[in-house]
């Protein structure tokens, strides 16, 4: 049965571990991530953006497909499933059709619209039982069309909307989604020690967390990130073994073109990814 993220994820900050989200685009994806938390008994929480959502077929496609998932494999660790980087009607959406947990995006909104639209999902999720994210300061790069600047959050207006009751809060401090440029100048520690400081024992959030050096992700843990987001890393190792593959000729050989086989190296490169950042995380043996 999917769960909120939310006793794992204060768990998580008590432990000073952090939990993975990691992005799903489709059944391998999903396959792949739910038996390597099972595998490493590590707490997960699978994402879900909105281009994906459709992707898939829609949020009641996803739902279906991951609790029929949760069943079948013989899941026991705890697994959210979860709206990334939603709108407002996306979020409502998506807890009509079953997610456990969503996340409202009002980064790009003036604050006092921020605050409004997420005190009125803070209502509806915690009604339910569900965990709500909730952002502030906007997360720099791509994603699904939205290019934020990478602004480094304000820790009073942090506090402001860790204060309405979200279960966690992304806060902006110099990440990135995708790949990281040469000239990036790291995380903002100093700002992440501040919003720390003024939200207190709410879950930090950080996005973008493919390519991170390995000390900063454990400093960031130490001030309080207890949920790391990783998509393009899982979507790099796929494609590298997918591409591998093929330019071996491997799909001209045999029934090497059944879809299966075809899709099978990406799926174990995505399971190898998952262990290695549950891993790094802290989160393996937490479930
Ligand atoms: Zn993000």
């Amino acid at each position: 049965m999917l769960v909120s993220a939310k006793d794992m994820l204060n768990k998580a900050r008590e432990g000073k571990y952090a939990v993975g989200q990691f992005n799903i685009n489709n059944l391998e994806w999903t396959k792949a991530i739910l038996l390597t938390a099972e595998e490493n008994k590590s707490p997960v929480i699978l994402g879900v953006s909105e281009g994906a959502g459709k992707y898939m077929g829609g949020y009641k496609t996803i739902v279906g497909m991951v609790n029929g998932m949760l069943e079948e494999l013989n899941i026991t660790v705890p697994v959210a499933l979860h709206l990334d980087h939603g709108s407002y009607e996306g979020a409502l959406k998506c807890i009509e059709a079953g997610f456990s947990s969503v996340m409202f995006d009002g980064s790009h909104y003036p604050i006092e619209e921020n605050i409004a639209k997420t005190t009125e999902l803070v209502k509806i999720t915690s009604d339910k039982g569900l965990s709500l994210e909730a952002e502030v300061g906007s997360i720099g790069g791509e994603e699904d069309g939205v290019v934020g600047a990478g602004e480094i959050a304000d820790a009073n207006e942090c506090q402001k909307i860790a204060d309405l009751g979200v279960t966690m809060l992304a806060a902006g401090i110099g990440n990135i989604h995708g790949q990281y440029p040469e000239n990036w100048k790291g995380l903002a520690f100093d700002a992440l020690e501040k919003i720390n400081a003024a939200t207190g024992t709410t879950p930090l959030v950080l996005h973008g967390g493919t390519g991170i050096p390995e000390e900063m992700i454990k400093k960031a843990i130490s001030l309080g990130v207890a949920k790391i987001n990783v998509n393009t890393e899982c979507q790099l190792a796929f494609a590298a073994a997918t591409r591998k593959y093929i330019e071996e000729g491997k799909d001209l050989q045999g029934k090497g073109f059944d879809p299966r086989k075809v899709l099978a190296p990406g799926f174990e490169a995505i399971k190898a990814t998952v262990k290695e950042k549950m891993e790094l995380f802290g989160s393996v043996g937490q479930a």
